[in-house]
């Protein structure tokens, strides 16, 4: 069969177009996802073999071969792993397989220079040899099968593939060096970086320069060695190896478990969220070793949805090494040893705390998510509760529940929340007023989790958690920090004041309810105890979510203002026309837009604002 040409999917063209034009900083990358991408290989391969030992027959020694040469200007890797036939070099090398890889290369902005950065963030893998390299051709074999292919691309818009004869088993990947990089056709620096990220791998590195042979790296497990004699930086290689990051692991968990169920975990909590955090399908990365041999990274649940951004390893000698995917997900040892690993990545955070700086640097990039585990675990909730911070009205930075609860009032039962779209509206939201003429703090809660989570955890250290905005709340127990508040209006006045405001408003609200909450401000909008916030359900509506459970609305006036007394005594005095009826539907709209929400009349709303100034000019 002769070449056939082919197109590269339209994200890999734009990713191509950036790393062809050798805009990425640090180059050297190249070699270690090249070198990555041949240990996977070999890992997948030495897995195949355990079941269909013929797999990996005549050459059952895996090595990784590194062959710069300098006449031709090439650099070559190969490796004897699982190797890719046809169809597997169309689309792993023409693809992207990365799942929201397409919605993220979205955010390529066209500046080269900025999108380098973004793509640095991404990581593109075997397509970063294009950075060094001004053509590329891949020989490979897939293990099991006889034929062998040959796949060549400069980097531009298309690549080709072709039958090819005597292809041993595995892949090499020919690199044809840019002028600016034949340095790469030499041992020296190719020797270096080789050296700096491939100790962890676990399959003999050997260099092949000008007819000498040399291994490169100490090709042991580095999960196996003993903890004290391996170094941060072989610590941060191998978690960028694991997890194809660039950052540094803000945290490194490594221990061996002894007792009922040995194992050995090592695992990394990144310092930057990850691009693909909120992706419905994204998984904590954790690869699962029994004895050494690499089984598989794809177990879903191996941690709990609200660690996803943990990545590290398990090995156990507990497991048989041909362990099937169905007996992944139901064995009692793998059960318990991530409920194990669970609990000291729990633990492990819960000491960071003390280091309150830097822990807010773990909590600003992933409190969003582990606040999930407040409703998904119950049986460690409130240690995950121990582990969140939230603002508040006394705080200029994150609290503390416990911090919250040191600073309680004598007689105070509850841990009071308040819920929005950001944190300056909600400082200003008046239903704070009653709580800051009171002195009692109110978290102020401004992640979409927020609206969930205080549904499961109801209690934390025998106080009740509660919304400012649904129900109503009893503020009398609590005294005035200033005693000098406006007197009352009177009930009867008020009375009257409800009945004419629910006939104005109609079947938007339930009911007009008095209420402690407010101080300066005349009006409220809240919502029923238990029920959802109108916050929650704004963001449903956002989101074209149908709306289940759509909460009863209540209009909240406050009895001590100034206005409302005087409208009352309006009423009282048989004052019932349109100008009190359109000051009471001004009041209303008002509450609404405070809360956030939009009017359901805005010209209406305007009109009404309009001819009332006009009065109060005409005077
Ligand atoms: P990733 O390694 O993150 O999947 P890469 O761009 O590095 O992304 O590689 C894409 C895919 O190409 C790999 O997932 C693998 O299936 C295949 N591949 C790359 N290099 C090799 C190799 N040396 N042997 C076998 N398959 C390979
Ligand atoms: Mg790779």
């Amino acid at each position: 069969m002769s070449e056939e040409k082919m197109e590269f999917q339209a994200e890999v063209g734009k990713v191509l177009d950036i790393v062809v034009n050798a805009l990425y900083s640090n180059t050297d990358v190249f070699l270690r996802e090249l070198i990555s991408n041949a240990s996977d290989a070999c890992d997948k391969l030495r897995y195949a073999a355990i079941v269909k030992p013929d797999i990996a027959k005549g050459d059952g020694e895996f090595k990784i071969n590194i062959i710069p040469d300098k006449e031709a200007k090439t650099l070559t890797i190969s490796d004897n792993g699982i190797g890719m036939n046809r169809e597997d070099l169309i689309k792993d090398l023409g693809s992207i397989g990365k799942s929201g890889s397409a919605e993220f290369l979205n955010n390529l902005t066209g500046d080269k220079q900025k999108d380098a950065t973004i793509i640095g963030q991404f990581g593109v893998g075997f397509y970063s040899a294009f950075m060094v390299a001004e053509k590329v051709e891949v020989r490979s074999r897939k293990a099991g099968e006889d034929q062998g292919w040959l796949w060549s691309s400069t980097g531009r818009g298309i690549f080709t593939i072709s039958e090819e004869e005597n292809v041993s088993r595995g892949t090499q990947v020919k690199l044809f060096l840019k002028k600016d990089f034949e340095k790469f056709a030499e041992a020296g620096d190719v020797r270096t970086i080789v050296r700096q990220f491939s100790d962890h791998i676990s399959f003999p590195v050997v260099m092949n320069y000008l007819g000498e042979t040399e291994t490169i790296n100490q090709a042991t497990a580095l999960w196996t060695r003993n903890k004290a004699e391996i170094t941060e930086k072989e610590y941060s290689d191998f978690y960028r190896h694991i997890s194809n990051a660039f950052d540094e692991p803000w945290d490194t968990l490594h221990y061996k478990a002894e007792g009922t169920i040995e194992y050995t975990a090592l695992m990394f909590i990144p310092s930057k969220t990850p691009f693909d955090i909120f992706q419905p399908d994204r998984n904590a990365k954790i690869q699962l070793y029994v004895n050494r041999v690499f089984i598989t990274d794809q177990t879903p649940d191996m941690m709990p949805n609200y660690l996803r951004f943990v990545q590290g390893i398990i090995d156990t000698k507990e497991l048989p090494l041909n362990v099937s995917r169905e007996m992944l997900q139901k064995t009692p040892v793998l059960t318990k040893i991530k409920s194990g690993v669970v609990r000291r990545i729990l633990g492990e955070l819960k000491k960071k705390t003390e280091n309150t700086e830097d822990y807010l640097k773990f909590w600003n990039a992933f409190g969003t998510v582990l606040k999930e585990g407040l409703f998904e675990d119950s049986v460690n909730r409130d240690e995950i509760a121990d582990l969140c911070r939230f603002n508040s009205t006394e705080s200029e930075g994150v609290i503390s529940l416990s911090e919250y609860i040191s600073r309680m009032k004598p007689d105070q039962k509850s841990i009071y929340y308040i819920t929005g779209d950001n944190l300056s509206v909600l400082r200003n939201n008046p239903q704070l007023e009653g709580f800051a003429a009171r002195g009692i703090e109110v978290l102020l809660l401004t992640d979409p989790i927020d609206e969930f989570w205080p549904q499961s955890l109801t209690q934390y250290k025998e106080k009740t958690i509660k919304s400012i905005q649904m129900g109503a709340l009893d503020l009398k127990d609590f005294s005035l920090l200033n005693e000098t508040k406006e007197e009352k209006c009177l009930e009867d006045d008020l009375t009257l004041l409800k009945e004419l405001a629910k006939e104005v408003i109609g079947d938007e609200i339930k009911e007009v309810r008095t209420t402690e909450r407010l101080t300066k401000s005349p009006v409220a909008l809240s919502s029923g105890d238990g029920e959802c916030s109108i916050h929650l359900e704004r963001m449903m509506r956002q989101h074209n979510q149908p709306i289940l459970y759509s909460s009863t609305h209540y209009f909240d006036i406050n009895p001590y203002h100034p206005l409302i007394k005087l409208l009352a005594k309006k009423i009282k005095l048989g004052e019932k026309g349109d100008d009190i009826k359109s000051m009471i539907q001004i009041l209303y709209d008002q509450a609404k837009i405070i809360e956030g929400e939009a009017v359901s009349n805005p010209a209406g709303f305007s009109n009404k604002v309009t001819d009332l100034m006009l009065k109060v000019l005409n005077l």
